[in-house]
């Protein structure tokens, strides 16, 4: 079973987003489709081979702490070195770095496979990803040195400490401390929790990426600094030479993910903690979220490819599960039928469909627009799109975890009690995509930055650019009568999330945030179902395309289906949330802690 449909890619990548016009930049002109199949091979093999198959034992066998060292399973460091050795973790990078110097978009769906494979082995390699991306942008040349060949070589992995056992969400009221020594570093102190990647076996240094207050620091978010602190202080060569004051205090237990480490730090138990100062100081949130914008689309994308596994695999079974007839045979001497035949299964695997495939196709989109901004040397057409990438962040985490887990839920319901035991790997993925809406952002915490902050941001700039978008794709549908009813219905829907948009700002203008944001995750599921129903439109007119060709008509019908299951089904819930939004209902505002 296949971990990702390679023609479902491949319609992404080049029938409805046009990934080979990038090759018209002179970055990617040493590119061609053949180049960017290869790596998709090489990525799809090393899924294959060495994440995919201890993804069961990794969870069954939890990450152990013997009271001096953290044992991982030995399948877990081989996944790390055989997916760097592949030159995977440097595949974005230019050439003269020893990169590929790959498009975000082809490099996101390689990731697409080894995530799909195995989520919690992945998670050591995009994190060490992340982390060397916010050294080389924004550390001094002599860490960006020591650093990031450490990191690029596999010799280091990353972790981004940011929360504390009593901050998560409001990282303004972050405690840990950053005192300036006069040898040039600082001295760290406090505690983390919930760290990944925090302590393990499988590098020979760790490399956190720590937020702190420097003494004296303006309060809230503008005195938050960031620091570098290497678990081991490394001698000219890189090579381990003393021990950093960072240790364990423990490992926590999850419901899923649980081949990543999940680690309590305490920095600076003996006040010997010494962290590097990256950038200016008070800039580290700035910073940070580079980071974290990365970890936020990446974030989606495997929440999306963790519903398709689901989608795939309930597929494959309700295919094979003969019970029962359809409700007009009344023959018990007949043989049962397979569940597929049964109009309810067919919802429930029409609903993974329409929530996975346009899961995915909303990360590639969102990967596809960092590539255009990288391209773009005007800044006046830069603009906009980074508006619109900013725009739609929040709507590229929060729907892919949303309804990632949702199909997943699906996928077991489909195996009935065979979902709900270990030998079928459905409860896994379940398990496994549960913590997407809560990592990198609790759904809440994304529904109010878009509605508080992304939406206005630039005088709405990235909404008019979405709109725009939106517009391209809806002239290209209305080439083909079958697809009217749903460029109407979505005209509509852009008519009516506008009017909310209107009333919302009237609202958090006259009322206030505490009135106007009270139903932010209304709003976050009204704009990430637009925005899911222009993608769905947008694959239907592709598909009418390939049709059109006359090749692989069933995939095309298959596209088509989806998307009316899209538009019938799902989008009318708009309908809903904008009536609470508009109304600004208070059920849930004015309800009291004592009447709970
Ligand atoms: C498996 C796992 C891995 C993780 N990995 C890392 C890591 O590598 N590095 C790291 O730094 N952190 C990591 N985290 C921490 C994660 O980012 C936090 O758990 C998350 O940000 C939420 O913080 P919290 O747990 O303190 O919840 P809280 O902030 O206490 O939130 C609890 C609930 O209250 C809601 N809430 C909070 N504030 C508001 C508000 N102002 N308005 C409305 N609702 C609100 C939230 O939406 C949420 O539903 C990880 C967590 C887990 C579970």
């Amino acid at each position: 079973m296949p971990l990702l449909s390679r023609q479902d890619l491949e319609f992404c990548l080049y029938e409805m987003l046009d990934t080979e016009s990038l090759l018209k930049s002179p970055r990617y002109s040493d590119h061609n489709r053949e180049t960017f199949s290869q790596t998709l091979d090489t990525a799809e093999q090393v899924a294959e081979k060495y994440f995919a198959p201890h993804n069961q034992l990794a969870d069954a066998k939890e990450p152990w702490f013997d009271g001096e060292k953290v044992h991982t399973i030995p399948e877990v460091k081989a996944a790390f070195h055989h997916f760097v050795n592949a030159g995977l973790l440097t595949a974005r990078l230019d050439f003269e770095d020893g990169g590929m110097q790959l498009p975000h978009v082809v490099a996101a769906a390689c990731t697409g496979y080894v995530t799909a494979a195995n989520p919690s082995s992945s998670a050591y390699p995009f994190l060490t990803l992340a982390a060397s991306n916010l050294i080389q942008h924004f550390a001094s040349e002599e860490l960006k040195n020591t650093y990031l060949p450490l990191l690029r070589s596999g010799q280091a992995a990353g972790t981004m400490a940011l929360t504390e056992p009593d901050t998560g969400s409001s990282l303004a009221d972050i405690k840990t401390t950053a005192t300036p020594t006069d040898q040039g570093h600082y001295l760290v102190k406090g505690n983390k929790m919930y760290i990944s990647g925090g302590d393990q076996d499988i590098t020979d240094n760790i490399v956190h990426l720590v937020l702190a207050k420097i003494k004296g620091a303006p309060t809230g978010v503008k005195g938050i600094s960031l620091f570098l602190v290497p678990k081991w202080q490394v001698d000219e060569q890189g090579r381990p030479r003393q021990r950093n004051d960072v240790q364990l205090a423990g490992l926590l237990h999850k419901m899923g993910y649980r081949g990543t480490t999940s680690t309590v730090l305490n920095f600076g138990e003996q006040n010997q903690c010494v962290g590097y100062l990256i950038g200016e100081p008070h800039q580290g949130l700035k910073y940070m979220f580079m980071m974290m914008n990365e970890a936020r689309v990446g974030v989606g994308l495997g929440a999306a490819v963790i519903g398709y596994r689901g989608y795939v695999e309930s597929l494959n079974y309700a295919r094979e599960r003969p019970q029962g007839r359809h409700p007009s045979n009344k023959d018990p001497a007949s043989p049962p039928i397979a569940i597929i035949e049964h109009a309810d299964v067919k919802r429930m695997l029409l609903a993974q469909k329409a929530y996975a495939e346009a899961a995915i196709a909303l990360c590639l989109y969102a990967n596809h627009l960092i590539d255009r901004i990288d391209i773009c040397n005007d800044p006046q057409q830069r603009k906009p799109l980074q508006e619109l990438l900013d725009l739609l962040t929040p709507i590229v985490k929060s729907w892919p975890s949303e309804f990632g887990p949702k199909a997943n839920s699906l996928a077991i319901q489909i195996l009935g009690g065979a979902g709900y035991i270990r030998e079928y790997p459905v409860e896994q993925f379940y398990r496994d995509n549960r913590l997407n809406p809560i990592h990198e952002g609790t759904h809440g915490i994304q529904a109010m930055d878009l509605l508080g902050r992304k939406l206005w941001q630039s005088g709405s700039l990235g909404l008019q650019t979405l709109l725009g978008e939106i517009n391209n794709t809806l002239q290209q549908a209305a080439e083909f009568a079958e697809l009217n009813e749903y460029c109407e219905q979505l005209q509509a829907a852009l008519q009516l999330m506008q009017t909310t948009i209107q009333n919302l700002g009237s609202q958090l203008q006259k009322a206030g945030p505490d009135i106007g944001l009270a139903n932010a995750s209304a709003f976050l599921s009204l704009a990430g179902h637009v925005v899911v129903a222009w993608l769905w439109l947008w694959q239907a007119s592709a598909a009418m395309k390939g049709l059109q060709t006359g090749s692989s008509s069933g995939f095309y019908q298959g596209k088509l289906h989806a998307c009316r299951f899209f538009f019938r089904w799902e989008l009318p819930k708009i309908q809903h949330w904008s009536t609470l939004l508009q109304n600004a209902d208070d059920t849930c505002r004015t309800m009291q802690n004592e009447f709970f």
